[in-house]
């Protein structure tokens, strides 16, 4: 069965209008001649400055987790904790429900999004095209709307910096590589995932 993309064709997802695709400039988008609706965009980036973009996000990330992100004080006793320290703390000083939004947002998130991402990146940049890529594109499409992960992050900040009466935010390694992490991300979140569908169309496009 030829799909109706197989087909170079794209269906306007409001009218079934067809359209014969055509390769868009960067930052192009394609509109249904007949309603007007958007049928496609071509992102401003390739996917090899994208996969240079993930790369540094998850650099960020390692770092973000590495080193010391608050101070913490409890009954007299002062203590560096990391990101995941901080989370374990306001876990046990009975702060649960923020202990898991701050592991959910500015953990769990932001690597399944960036490793899933620099896999689909990867493999489109040596043209491999494994088992997994559409699952995994899939599975990202269907969290993304979830997502704005880089407002609740901006939230993460500021609930931790709220917490202030146990604990102070430390101006080190981690906080800069966090607040790189987030401006990251907001980039690599605005990025239509639908391009890396049919990527060789914007290889061909370049060449
Ligand atoms: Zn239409």
């Amino acid at each position: 069965m030829t799909s109706v993309a197989e087909a170079g064709l794209a269906a306007c997802p409001e009218c079934d209008e067809l359209h014969i695709r055509r390769v868009l400039h960067p930052g192009e988008r394609a509109r249904c001649a007949r309603c007007g609706t958007t049928l496609y965009r071509r992102p401003r980036r390739r996917p090899d400055q994208m996969l240079a973009i993930v790369t540094a996000a998850l650099i960020a990330f390692v770092l973000a987790n590495t080193f010391p992100i608050l101070v913490l004080r409890a009954q007299g006793i002062v203590n560096e904790a990391t990101l995941l320290g901080s989370v374990a703390a306001l876990w046990s000083a009975g702060q649960e429900p923020v202990a898991a939004m701050v592991f959910v947002t500015a953990w769990l998130f932001p690597v399944f999004d960036l490793l899933a991402m620099f896999l689909l990146l990867l493999a489109i940049q040596t043209g491999s095209r494994p088992a997994l890529f559409a699952p995994l594109l899939r599975t990202l499409q269907a969290m993304r709307p979830w997502g704005m992960i880089e407002v609740l992050m901006l939230g993460v900040l500021v609930s931790l910096i709220k917490l202030s009466k146990m604990a102070d935010v430390l101006p080190g390694v981690a906080l800069y590589a966090f607040i790189a992490l987030t401006v990251l991300l907001a980039v690599i979140l605005s990025y239509d995932l639908r391009a890396l569908w049919q990527p060789d169309q914007q290889r061909t496009a370049e060449a």
